[in-house]
């Protein structure tokens, strides 16, 4: 690329309707959107627990039990989100991070909403919990995590509750 190079950008829309499955790991999705319940798997041979649910599990490749796991974890890792796609703007800034719940032995990637959002509030080791959408679709982004603090605060707005 030379210094005279410049990007040629138009803005365009793109309207593709479509559907996917979530194959094996429905169960999962549906009883997020159905019951506030997070579902993870247990291996039948090792007893490795999945977050998220492996259908086979990933280590010794034997089946999984599903098994429901609690809605408090703690933060692995995280970062805040300041650019985004458009499904998720007027929440920036937010944070993300892999959580592992209470019970699981893996950790998997959400958002973590927290209010006056601050590094420290969702730094590593700093314990979160679930708060569920009151209109849910079947997809991760039906629930998210808070700080454990503020889950009071975030559970008495009119567009979310608890889970079980
Ligand atoms: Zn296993």
């Amino acid at each position: 690329m030379n210094e005279e190079f410049q990007n040629h950008q138009i803005r365009d829309v793109i309207k593709i309707n479509y559907k996917y499955t979530m194959g094996g790991q429905s169960k999962f999705f549906i009883e997020l959107m159905n019951n506030k319940r997070l579902l993870g798997t247990k291996c039948i041979k090792c007893g490795k627990t999945w977050m998220p649910p492996r259908i086979n599990c990933s280590d010794c490749y034997e089946p999984a039990n599903w098994l429901e796991l609690k809605q408090t974890g703690t933060i692995e890792v995280s970062t805040i989100v300041w650019y985004t796609t458009s499904a998720f703007i007027k929440a920036i800034p937010y944070g993300i991070g892999f959580i592992k719940l209470d019970g699981a032995e893996t950790a998997f990637l959400q958002g973590i909403f927290s209010e006056n959002l601050v590094p420290s509030k969702i730094k590593k080791g700093k314990r979160v919990k679930a708060v569920f959408n009151k209109k849910r679709d079947g997809k991760m982004t039906d629930f998210f995590f808070v700080p454990d603090v503020e889950y009071d605060n975030w559970i008495s707005k009119p567009e979310y509750e608890g889970g079980v």
